[in-house]
């Protein structure tokens, strides 16, 4: 019984990991973690559908675009378009255009470590041997069906339907319910 005390990385508290990955002391912390993560990558595809977006040659670059291409906050892109650190010119409201290669001098980091991220690979299967049924999983974890239904919408859980079976890739399933 040499069981040793993990510190949630969610809440903190000190737990009894049931596992060695346990990194979570209960159902509640994976689920914020697993919601984190997700909303985290959505906003890092939406940045980067922005970024994709602005031609190499372009000379003066919009407030969104600024910050997705450097990951500067917009106050402080406004503070500095303010105390005119930052050369822009104003095309009238919501219309503010910055000269890109004075915030570029500015925020180096940000621009080369963006470029060097590959978009990652989907890392599910959709075959059925890799998937729980809707029943599967509310046997297993405990949960209603509509339960499970409400939170593949949520969570934009990928699923395929053969016949009168839902499935839902089980490592999704896994890191929403397991950790
Ligand atoms: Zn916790």
């Amino acid at each position: 019984m040499n069981k040793i005390q993990k510190q949630c990385e969610v809440c903190g508290q000190a737990f009894i990991p049931k596992t060695v990955d346990s990194v979570y002391c209960s159902k509640k912390c994976g689920g914020a973690a697993y919601r984190k993560k997700k909303a985290q990558k959505k906003k890092e595809e939406k940045q980067q559908a922005i970024i994709d977006k602005i031609s190499v040659d372009r000379l003066y670059i919009s407030v969104p675009e600024a910050i997705a291409l450097f990951g500067v906050a917009k106050s402080t892109l406004y503070r500095l378009i303010r105390q005119k650190r930052i050369p822009a010119i104003n095309l009238g409201t919501r219309l503010v255009r910055i000269d890109r290669a004075a915030i570029e001098e500015m925020f180096p980091i940000r621009q080369t470590s963006l470029k060097k991220e590959k978009p990652t690979a989907k890392l599910y299967s959709l075959e059925p041997q890799d998937c729980y049924t809707i029943g599967e999983i509310s046997k297993k974890f405990g949960i209603s069906d509509s339960t499970v239904y409400k939170h593949i919408r949520k969570y934009s859980i990928p699923t395929r339907q053969i016949g009168n079976y839902v499935y839902a890739p089980k490592t999704e399933i896994d890191n929403l319910y397991n950790q």
